[in-house]
C-alpha cells in the first residue's frame, strides 16, 4: 500500500462490545501497520486501549469521523488469522464478542489499557540495560507512587505515549501489571560454584592440589569433578551447578563445602527457567499388544473421522500412546496441542512429557507467572525462539483450556485427555467455552485431527461415536497385567442400625485401611466435600449459619475457626450461642475433608496423613508437594475431594475409600449420575496399578443404586444405555442442545418480572422449547438473584440463525428503560 494514501484500520478492542472499531491510519505509519498488531488507540471521551488490527482498508466510516491511531506497539504480528477465525467463530457459538474471547485469549501483559496498573517489578534481578531518560522517570514515579494506572503515568510524568514506553518495560522485568503483582511469582534458583577469584590460576591451583592429595581426596575429586565440567582456564568456563559435581564425587557435599570454607570455591545462584530447556532423554516403550491395536483403531479412525475418541480403562497405557502420537505428528513437521484440566497438570505429566520432548515441549499453565506465559505466545507466534545458535520451537504444548488461544502455526494433532472432564468448561465470565468441544473447530481450522482420551467418556462423546460422528479406539486391559481393583460397597444403613461404625469408617473400611497399613500400602480417602463440617447446626430449632449475600449454608473450617460461604468468601467466627432459640446446643453436622483428616490419627496412630483440596492447595507448590509426598511415599493416607481423582499415577495404593457416595448421587441435575460414576470409577482407578489387585470401598446408605451397581462391575455401556434412555426420553443432551439465559438482579420483585417478560419473548420466539424462568438451587449470590431460562434447540439445527435471533430479542429487551440493571448472561452447552 502507499506511502501516501489514506488508510483505516478495524480495530478489535478486548470489550464487550460489538465487532470492531474504525480508525484513521496516521500517514507516517502506514508502513508500519499490519494486521495482528497491537496498536493504541483512544475510545470514548479519554480513555485508551491497545487494540488488535484486524483489517486494514481504504474506506472510511459513513457515518462518522474516525479518530487516528496513536501508536503502533509490535514490530511483528503478534495474533493469526487461524485466531481471529477462530475468535469469531467462539464469539457465534458462545454468544459473547469478539472483544471478550480477546481478553480472554491474551495473557494479561499483553492487554494494556489506560486504566491498566503497573508497578515496580519487586523480582527485577539486576538492569542489564540503563532506562532511557523517560523511562528513568516513570521508575522514579512509580517508586514514590508504589502503583498507578497508564493514565496517570502519561499525566504524572507527562508522557505522550506510555502504552509503547510500559510495554518495553515490562519486556525488560522492570515493571509488572498489579494484577501479576497480586499472583506472586519466585523464580527458581539453582546453586552454582565457581572457583574463587585467587585461584582462577594455574599455579595457585596447583598448589591446592598438592595439599589435598596429601590431607583430603575427597576435595580432590570434587575439585577435578569441576575442572572437568567447568575448564575453568579455558577462555570460555561453563557454568556448573553446585548438583552437578556433588552427585558424581561420592561424599561430594561436605568435601565441597570444606572447599568453600577454606574458599578456594563461591556459590552464586542462578535464575532456572521452568521450562527446562534440556534435551529429551526418555526411552521409547514397546507398545503392549491392546495399545498397538489401539494405536492401528485411532489411525483407522483418522482416516475417516476429525475426531477420534480412545477409551482405554485407568491405567491402560493411554498416555504412552498419545507420546506415539505426538512424536509422528511432530515428524511430519506439525505442531500438537495436548489439553488437560487444569487440576491434573501435575508434575508427574510435565515431566514425562518433557522427558520425552525436553525444550520441544512448552507448558502453558495459569500457575505460571506472566514472563513465562508471554513467552509461549512469543516463542509460538514467531515459529521458534533463539536459544545460543539453534531456534528453538514448540512443537508441543501442553496446558489446561486457555492454551487453545496460543497463536499455532501449524497444529497437527489436538489431545484432549480426560475429556469428560469438568473443568474444560468455563463458567465465567465470557467466553463460557468448552475446550473439548472449541478443540474440535480449532483442530478443523487447521485441518487437524483431534483425540480425545478417557476411562469415563462424556455421554455426548460416546453418543457420537455411537451414531459415526467420531472414530473409536478401545484398551480394556491394565497395562502391565495389574487387574481392576476389587469394589465393595458398605451399607451404612446397616452398619449404623447397628453401631458398627467409628466414627465415619464403616467395620470393612476401618479394617481394610489398617491391613493396608500394616502391608506399608497406601491409602486415598475420598469425600466430596471441603472443610471440617459441611454445616453447623441447632439442635433445639434447627437453625443454621447463612451468607448473608448468598442463599447457601456457611461451612465450618475449623483450621481458622470460621464459618465461611463457599461462593463469595464471606466469612464469621462460630457464634457461642443459637442466635435463633439462643441455647447452646449447636451440633456439627455432616463431615468434610478436614474433619476426617483431623480424625484418622485416632484410628490410625502413627501413620502420616495430608490433605488436598482447595483449602490446601492455594500456593504454587503446595499441589506439586503434596503428589511428591505421596509419590515418594512420605505420606501414608491422603484425604482429598476430586482433586485426587485426576489422572495421578501411584504405584502403590492397596485402598481407596469413597466415604460417602450419595451426596455425589443425590444432586439435582441431570447429570449427576453421570458424573457420579465418572467420579467413583476415576477415583476407584487409583487403586492398585501395580502388580497387586487394589481395593476400593464405597460407603452408601443406597448400596443398591444402579450407578454404584455398575461402578462395581466397571460396566460403562450398561450405564450410557440407561442414562441416554433418560436424556432421550426428557429431551436432554445429546438429544437436544442447550442455552441457557440467566437473568441477574439484587431486586427479586425487578428480577421475577424482568424473567417473565423476557422468558416470554423467547418463548414465543421458540415454542415448546423453553423451560423456566426458575431460580436455581442456589439463587442468589454475592446479593445477585439469579433467574434461569432454559431453552432445549434441536439437536439437527445449525442454530446461526436461532442464537442471533436469542441476541436480538435480548438487546431489544434491554432497550426499555425499566430492564436496562438487569444482567443477562447467555451459556451455550451449561454444564
Ligand atoms: P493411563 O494414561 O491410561 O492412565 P498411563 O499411560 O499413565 O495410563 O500408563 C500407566 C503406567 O504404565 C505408566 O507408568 C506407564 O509408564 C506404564 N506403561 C504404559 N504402557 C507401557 C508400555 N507399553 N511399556 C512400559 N510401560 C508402560
Ligand atoms: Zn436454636
Ligand atoms: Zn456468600
Amino acid at each position: 500500500m502507499g506511502k501516501r494514501q489514506t488508510l483505516f484500520a478495524d480495530i478489535l478492542l478486548p470489550l464487550p462490545v460489538k465487532g470492531c472499531f474504525t480508525y484513521r491510519i496516521p500517514l507516517d505509519l502506514n508502513e508500519q501497520i499490519t494486521t495482528g498488531q497491537r496498536v493504541v488507540v483512544p475510545f470514548g471521551r479519554n480513555k485508551v486501549y491497545a487494540g488488535l488490527v484486524k483489517r486494514i482498508h481504504e474506506s472510511p466510516p459513513k457515518d462518522f469521523q474516525a479518530r487516528y491511531v496513536q501508536s503502533v506497539l509490535d514490530t511483528l504480528p503478534v495474533v493469526t488469522g487461524k485466531q481471529f477465525a477462530f475468535w469469531e467463530w467462539m464469539s457465534a457459538y458462545y454468544l459473547c464478542t469478539e472483544g471478550e474471547v480477546m481478553g480472554a485469549a491474551l495473557p494479561p501483559a499483553m492487554k494494556l489499557a489506560g486504566e491498566t496498573r503497573i508497578a515496580l517489578n519487586p523480582s527485577a534481578s539486576s538492569r542489564p540495560a540503563t532506562p532511557n531518560e523517560m523511562e528513568q522517570l516513570l521508575l522514579d514515579a512509580l517508586k514514590t507512587k508504589k502503583q498507578m494506572t497508564l493514565s496517570e503515568a502519561a499525566t504524572s510524568v507527562s508522557i505522550p505515549k506510555v502504552l509503547p514506553l510500559v510495554k518495553n518495560m515490562i519486556e525488560k522485568g522492570w515493571v509488572v501489571l498489579k494484577e501479576d503483582l497480586e499472583n506472586p511469582w519466585r523464580p527458581k534458583v539453582v546453586r552454582h560454584i565457581r572457583l574463587a577469584e585467587p585461584f582462577r590460576d594455574e599455579k595457585k591451583l596447583r598448589d591446592v592440589f598438592d595439599q589435598c592429595e596429601k590431607q583430603a581426596p575427597r576435595q580432590l575429586e570434587v575439585l577435578m569433578k569441576y575442572i572437568q565440567l567447568a575448564e575453568p582456564l579455558g577462555k570460555q568456563p561453563k557454568e556448573v551447578s553446585q548438583q552437578e559435581v556433588t552427585s558424581a564425587v561420592k561424599g561430594g557435599l561436605p568435601a565441597l563445602q570444606s572447599l568453600v570454607k577454606k574458599g578456594v570455591f563461591e556459590t552464586w545462584e542462578k535464575e532456572k527457567s521452568y521450562f527446562d530447556h534440556s534435551h529429551a532423554s526418555g526411552k521409547d516403550v514397546v507398545l503392549n499388544e491392546h495399545q498397538q491395536k489401539a494405536l492401528q483403531s485411532i489411525k483407522e479412525g483418522f482416516k475417516k473421522h476429525n475426531v477420534v475418541l480412545l477409551h482405554g480403562v485407568t491405567s491402560s497405557g493411554k498416555t504412552e500412546l498419545y507420546i506415539k502420537l505426538i512424536r509422528e505428528t511432530i515428524a511430519a513437521g506439525k505442531q500438537v496441542l495436548y489439553l488437560l484440566p487444569e487440576i491434573a497438570l501435575t508434575t508427574q505429566i510435565i515431566n514425562r512429557l518433557q522427558q520425552q520432548f525436553g525444550n520441544r515441549a512448552g507448558i502453558y499453565h495459569s500457575r505460571f507467572n506472566p514472563v513465562e506465559r508471554t513467552e509461549v505466545w512469543n516463542n509460538l507466534v514467531q515459529g521458534g525462539i533463539l536459544s545460543g545458535n539453534e531456534k528453538i520451537r514448540y512443537d508441543l504444548v501442553l496446558g489446561p483450556r486457555s492454551a487453545l488461544f496460543l497463536p499455532f502455526q501449524s497444529l497437527g494433532l489436538i489431545i484432549v485427555d480426560e475429556e469428560h472432564e469438568t473443568g474444560f468448561k468455563q463458567h465465567d465470565p465470557a467466553p463460557r467455552y468448552h475446550a473439548r468441544d472449541a478443540a474440535i473447530y480449532l483442530a478443523s481450522l487447521f485441518g487437524a485431527k483431534t483425540l480425545l482420551g478417557s476411562a469415563t467418556p462424556s455421554l455426548e462423546t460416546y453418543y457420537n461415536t455411537r451414531h459415526g460422528k467420531y472414530g473409536y479406539a478401545r484398551i480394556d486391559a491394565r497395562h502391565g497385567g495389574s487387574t481392576m481393583p476389587q469394589i465393595l460397597v458398605s451399607d451404612l444403613r446397616k452398619e449404623t442400625r447397628s453401631k458398627a461404625m467409628k466414627s465415619h469408617f464403616s467395620p470393612l473400611l476401618f479394617e481394610s485401611i489398617k491391613k493396608a497399613l500394616e502391608e506399608k500400602e497406601q491409602v486415598i480417602l475420598f469425600q466430596n466435600r471441603r472443610g471440617f463440617s459441611p454445616r453447623l447446626e441447632c439442635d433445639i430449632c434447627s437453625w443454621l449459619p447463612e451468607c448473608h449475600q448468598c442463599d447457601v449454608t456457611l461451612v465450618y473450617h475449623k483450621q481458622n475457626n470460621k464459618l465461611r460461604c463457599h461462593y463469595c468468601g464471606y466469612n464469621i467466627p462460630p457464634p457461642a450461642e443459637c442466635p435463633s432459640c439462643t441455647s447452646s446446643a449447636l451440633k456439627m453436622k455432616g463431615f468434610g475433608t478436614e474433619k476426617i483428616e483431623e480424625e484418622l490419627p485416632l484410628f490410625f496412630p502413627g501413620a502420616t496423613i495430608a490433605r488436598m483440596d482447595t483449602d490446601t492447595t492455594r500456593s504454587k507448590n503446595a499441589y506439586r508437594h503434596l503428589i511428591d509426598d505421596f509419590e515418594k511415599r512420605r505420606t501414608d493416607i491422603l484425604v482429598g475431594t476430586q482433586m485426587i481423582s485426576k489422572g495421578l499415577d501411584f504405584s502403590n495404593v492397596g485402598v481407596v475409600g469413597i466415604l460417602n457416595a450419595d451426596n455425589m448421587l443425590n444432586f439435582p441435575d441431570f447429570r449427576a449420575h453421570e458424573r457420579a460414576f465418572q467420579l467413583m470409577a476415576q477415583v476407584s482407578g487409583r487403586a492398585g496399578r501395580s502388580r497387586k489387585q487394589g481395593r476400593v470401598i464405597i460407603q452408601s446408605y443406597h448400596p443398591r443404586h444402579p450407578i454404584i451397581q455398575y461402578v462395581i462391575s466397571n460396566d460403562y455401556e450398561e450405564m450410557y444405555r440407561q442414562q441416554i434412555g433418560e436424556r432421550r426420553q426428557f429431551h436432554y443432551p445429546p438429544y437436544t442442545r442447550l442455552v441457557k439465559v440467566t437473568a441477574m438482579h439484587s431486586d427479586t420483585d425487578l428480577l421475577n418480572d424482568a424473567a417473565s417478560v423476557l422468558t416470554g419473548q423467547i418463548r414465543k420466539a421458540f415454542p415448546g422449547k423453553v423451560l423456566g424462568p426458575e431460580y436455581p438451587v442456589i439463587a442468589r449470590i454475592r446479593n445477585q438473584y439469579i433467574k434461569n431460562t432454559l431453552i432445549k434447540f434441536d439437536r439437527s439445527l445449525r442454530l446461526a440463525k436461532e442464537k442471533q435471533l436469542l441476541l436480538d430479542i435480548a438487546r431489544d429487551f434491554q432497550k426499555e428503560r425499566q430492564w436496562k440493571p438487569i444482567r443477562i448472561i447467555f451459556n451455550t452447552d451449561p454444564l
